[in-house]
Order: structure tokens, then sequence, then C-alpha cells
């Protein structure tokens, strides 16, 4: 076999931005997997996005990765979450066509001349002065290359629960992967367990759908990629029920059957994200839990219960799923189950997701102590492009937390401690007005031009479209509305009439008011700009004030993080340090001043120290 510069090991959703990104930045790339058919699978919700996800999916995109035009193109309903409130908590969550998703990915990846895909499993690594060299896969051997990235999610020794029942698996019907933990035992690492659980599916012929509120989509669809704007699949709905007392007594009766209660799992869950029997016994004062019934695809029958995540028997999830209005009949074609895999805790990578222990070896997804599509592929590009840049010799690519989303989600996973499955929250970023979802395009445009990571002509496209919005924004501050037109407009909404016209981005500016009310009344027009252009430019106008506020935050909270710290300082040389900050510090070793000070105990009485050593270093 040939040399490859970029190896990646594992088909989720971190392994295919990973090796997407790395061809498009001129790399030769093999895709490792174990099984082709489900690469980029969702193993659980049929969805992408929600909350603080949508974020990261829309930077992505911007940054050159697949997932968001992939979940625009499998999409089966757009639905903006949160927009009776503020932007900076504005979501999109795509419900999908699973196997349509999956598709479009590999055939992205097998269509792509850089990529070769591979259907084998890797068991060793090749390592030679502390450097990874190759790797070693069950059936193609041994392979050499520069870097390698793996990405094997639940996969470790993965161990599926029902109830007493245990079995060896990745995911359900699919092998686990048993030989590599051990292998990186040997190597120094250190393992820990984390599980997760997911809910049945059920045939859509069982459903009585009658009487059961429906969500549907947006009327006004703003897909995930700047690439889409049209031509989307038809689109489905989804449906709401709820548990109640007879299912909660089911429940609590067989409580000591469930893998969790019978303290057969020993790996830690993520609390955001409890089982049914979890909500049951911690919130045991509520009478119902809601359910969504979401359909798994156009071309399938099948419905994901969300809300109904087990660890229960079979036929005890049977038992109580059919005391649910609507699901008296339910057919179960699939199990909910609970699955403990083997992940590395993340203070063994850094900043680009490189390995401390093996240089030229990188972890992303997963198999960080993450949960989620979305935090996954946001590694996976990382890793991606940071592998890339230092086979090119150039400096990695680490977005602060001021900057994106995915700065974030890095900083913290290097920083923090990661107990139970790590998940985004918008809660987590601090300069969220900045970190809207909508402007994800602009803030991350000359990091993606820089990097080379899209095509002149996408180029070209965002920057006209960015000129429309500037275009826009001009005519709102000098555009006057006439008294009639404003009238009008004031009488629809129900608000006071007005002795005089006003400016557009006055009226803007008035909460009451929104852009959609002003083409709906044709005192714009739909035809000129595009939707996307007439809601940017209008976010801009009414937050205005807000935006620039947090601008000045920005400014002095990033002073810290821009003073560098390398990998190779020694604390235990810095004069005045306690001895647990500098066990901490040399453990993470913090690229920068701001991320030192965020890690848990050290002090702004450490940073000082930290700073008073490197003027003595002449290092600030
Ligand atoms: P995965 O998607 O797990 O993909 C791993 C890939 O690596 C697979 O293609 C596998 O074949 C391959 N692989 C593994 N080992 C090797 C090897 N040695 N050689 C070659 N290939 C290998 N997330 C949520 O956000 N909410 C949830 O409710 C939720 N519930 C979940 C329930 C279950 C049962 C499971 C399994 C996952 C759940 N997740 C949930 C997590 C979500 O699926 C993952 O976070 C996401 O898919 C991780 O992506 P990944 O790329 O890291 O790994």
């Amino acid at each position: 076999m040939k040399l490859y510069d970029v190896i990646v090991a594992g088909g989720g959703h971190a392994g295919v931005e990973a090796a997407w990104i790395a061809s498009k930045m001129g790399m030769k790339v093999l895709f490792v997997t174990m099984n082709v058919d489900t690469t980029a699978q969702m193993s659980c919700n049929p969805a992408i996005g929600g909350l603080a996800k949508s974020h990261l999916v829309k930077e992505l995109d911007i940054l050159g990765g697949i997932m968001g035009d992939a979940a625009d193109h499998s999409a089966i309903q757009f639905k903006t979450l949160n927009i009776s409130k503020g932007p900076a908590v504005w979501a999109l969550r795509t419900q999908n066509d699973k196997m349509v998703y999956s598709n479009y990915v590999r055939k992205k990846l097998e269509d792509n001349p850089d990529i070769d895909v591979v259907q084998d499993e890797l068991v060793d690594l090749h390592v030679k002065n502390s450097t990874v060299i190759g790797v070693e896969l069950s059936l193609n051997g041994m392979i050499s290359c520069k870097r390698v990235i793996i990405t094997s999610g639940t996969f470790l020794k993965g161990l599926i629960h029902i109830g007493t029942t245990k079995i060896p698996s990745g995911r359900l019907g699919e092998s686990a992967s048993t030989i590599l933990a051990d292998k990186f035992l040997d190597f120094g690492f250190e393992i820990q367990r984390l599980k997760t659980g997911t809910p049945p599916r059920i045939s859509g012929n069982s459903i009585n759908f009658t009487d059961l509120p429906i969500h549907g989509s947006d009327d006004k669809i703003i897909p995930f990629s700047f690439r889409n704007s049209s031509n989307f699949l038809e689109q489905r709905p989804c449906f709401v029920t709820n548990t109640n007392d007879e299912t909660h007594r089911i429940i609590e009766s067989n409580l000591h059957k469930t893998a969790l209660f019978s303290g057969q799992i020993k790996g830690t869950g993520p609390r955001y994200c409890p089982s049914i029997e979890d909500k049951v016994y911690r919130f045991s004062e509520k009478p119902s839990h809601r359910l969504f019934l979401e359909p798994e695809g156009l071309y399938t029958n099948e419905y994901y219960i969300n809300g109904f995540s087990s660890s229960l028997p079979l036929d005890i999830q049977i038992q109580a799923l059919r005391t649910v209005k609507g699901l008296e009949n339910a057919h179960f074609v699939r199990p909910a189950y609970a699955i403990e895999y083997d992940y590395f805790p993340s203070y063994q990578v850094d900043s680009t997701f490189e390995t401390k222990n093996i240089k030229g070896l990188y972890f992303a997804g997963q198999i960080n102590g993450t949960s989620g599509y979305e935090e996954a592929a946001a590694q996976g590009l990382m890793a991606g492009i940071n592998s890339v840049l230092s086979i090119k010799g150039q400096d990695p690519f680490i977005l602060k937390r001021s900057e994106a989303y995915i700065g974030v989600l890095v900083d913290d996973l290097i920083t923090k401690e990661i107990r139970e499955p790590y998940r985004m929250f918008t809660a987590l970023a601090e300069h969220r007005l900045e970190l809207r979802h909508d402007n994800a395009d602009y803030r991350l445009l000359d990091f993606s031009e820089k990097l080379g990571l899209l095509s002149s002509t996408e180029l070209d496209f965002l920057k006209r479209r960015l000129e429309n919005i500037e275009i826009l924004r001009g005519h709102y501050d000098n555009f006057t509305v006439r008294l009639e037109d404003l009238n009008r407009l004031l009488f629809h909404k129900g608000l006071d009439q007005s002795s005089e016209g006003s400016r557009l981005n006055k009226l803007l500016k008035r909460p009451q008011i929104e852009i959609d009310d002003l083409l709906e009344m044709d005192i714009l027009s739909p035809d000129e700009y595009s939707y996307y252009e007439y809601k940017q430019s209008e976010i801009l106008v009414k937050y205005e004030g807000y935006i620039n506020r947090q601008k000045e935050l920005i400014v002095k909270a990033d002073k810290n993080d821009n003073i560098k710290l390398s990998n190779d300082l020694d604390y235990s040389k810095f004069s005045g340090l306690k001895l647990e900050a500098i066990e901490k510090l040399n453990k993470v070793k913090p690229h920068s001043v701001g991320q030192a000070g965020r890690i848990a105990g050290i002090s702004p009485a450490d940073i000082s120290v930290i700073l008073i050593n490197l003027k003595k270093m002449g290092k600030v």
C-alpha cells in the first residue's frame, strides 16, 4: 500500500470530517472504518443541531465541514428553536432521514479522489521515538503514514445493556473494537468508562396518531449551509405524547431490573440526558414526561421515541410504552439500550487534539469523552485541519472562546476535568451574543480563507452576501418609511399610530417590529435580497448596542488568552507557585495564560505569579 499523509480510523461524525478536511487541504487520506455501510451513522436521534449544537454545525460549515450540507440535504423537518428569545440562543434543528444523511456523506468521501475508503479495523499503531509512523489493520496489515486520527466513538470495548442481557457491541448489531483499547494501555494512556443510552424504535404502522399534537417545519427555511437555499426533501412532522401514572408505576416496580439501578453499569452517564427510569426515579413528583415521536426517514416506517431511552428488559419496555397515548399497540422494531465504552480523559490531548504521549497521533470525537454528533464532528474537523498544518510545518489553528463555540468546546476539553459525557450548551459560552449561529459565516470567514478551506466560488458568494448586508444596513440608516405605510404597519401590529414617518433603522430597533413585517407589508421587497441577508441585517441593527458592548468585553477577556505559553515550560521552575498549581499546570500544559486561569484550582494569584515569572524570563 502507498504512504498516506493522514489515516483516519473511524467512520462516525468525527472521522468523516477529519478525512474530508484533510483531503481538502491537499492531503492523501486513508479512511478506515469497521463497516462502510454505517459511515456517518446517527447512532441515536435522527436529528442534527438544536440548542448550542446548531452553532457548532454552522461553524463547521463555514470551515469547510460536511455536516451542515449533509443535514440540509437529508432534512425532513427544519425548525428554528427559541425564536421568541434573543438571537444569541436561536438554534436550528433538523429532523433527518438517517439513511439519506449517511449515504450522502459516504458518497462525498467515495467520490473524492484524494480519499481511499477501506472497510477494516485498526488494531495497533506503529510508533518510533514516541512518534506515530503507521497503523496496523486487521486485514490490510501495516500501512505507513505521517499522521493518524482515531475517532472510534462508542466502539472501544463497547458493551450494550438491555436489562441483565449484555452484548459486546459498538452499536446494536455492530461489533465492538476490542483489541485497540488494550494497545493504548501499553502506550501509557489513561482509559476510563462512560455510558450513554438510546430509546426504542417502533413501527409507525403501530402508532395511533389521531389526536397527537403535531410539530411541523418552519414556514421560511434558513438552512445550515450557506451552500443551500432550496430543493429540500419532502417535510415530515413529529408527534408529541406523554407518559402517565401507569407508565411510571410499571417502571418503578421494575427499577431493580435495569442495568443502571442493578449496578451492572459502571460508566458515568450524561445527567442532562437521563433515561426514562432515571427521570421517573429522580423526578418522582412529575406526573408525566413528554415524548416526541420522530420519523427516522422517508423510506422507513420506524419512529424514534425521543425521551424514552432505557436499559430496562425488553418486555418491561414494551409493557411501559404501551400505556402511553397513541402507543397502545406499539410494535418494537429495535429495543432501547444503554452502552458502556472506553474513552480517554481529554487532558491527554492538546488544543490541536494531538496526544501528548505520541506525536502525530490525534484523538477526536466521543473517544475524548464527549457526546453528540456535532461535538464529534467539530473535533474531527479541528483534528483534521491541525494534522495537516503540522505536516506542513505551519502554526496550529486554535480558536478562542470568544471566536467560536468550537473554541469553547476545545478549551473546555483540554482544561476541565470531564467526568460525564460532555455536550455543548449555550451557557458554556461566555460571549453568547457575539457567538450567534446566524453570524458564524462572518465570524470565521477570514480563517477559512487563510486556511484555504473554501473554493473561490464559495468565497465570492459569501463576500457578495456580506456586501449586500452592508448595503441593506446603509439603506436602513437612510430610508424613511412614509407615514401612510408606517401607520398601515403599526395598525397591522396592533400598535399606536404615529404622526410622522420613521427611519427604517429606528423602526427595526423597536422590539415589536420584525423584518418579516416589513417584507409582508411590502415596505421592503422580498425579491431584492435573500431572506438570510434581510434577517442578518435586521439582527445587526436591532441588537447593535448589545453587540458593541460584548465586543468591548471580549477585548478585555482576550488579554490573557493572547499571552502564549509554550508546551516545554516546566512550572516546577517557576518561583512562588504552590505545589498543587505546579502539578495542574504541568499536567494540562495550557497554551495561554487565559487557559491557565480556567484550570480548576488555579487562582488569580497563581496567574500573577505566572506573569511575573514570564516577565523575568523575558517572555512577556
Ligand atoms: P461514532 O459515531 O461512534 O463512530 C465511530 C466509528 O468508528 C464507527 O464508524 C466505527 O465503525 C469506527 N471504529 C471504531 N473502532 C474502530 C477501529 N478500531 N478501526 C476502524 N474503525 C473503527 N449523542 C447525543 O448527543 N445524544 C444522545 O442521546 C446519544 N445517545 C447515544 C446512544 C447510543 C446507543 C450511542 C451508541 C451513541 C449515542 N450518542 C448520543 C452519541 C453519538 O452517537 C456520538 O456522540 C457520535 O456519534 C460520536 O461520533 P464519533 O465520530 O466520535 O463516533
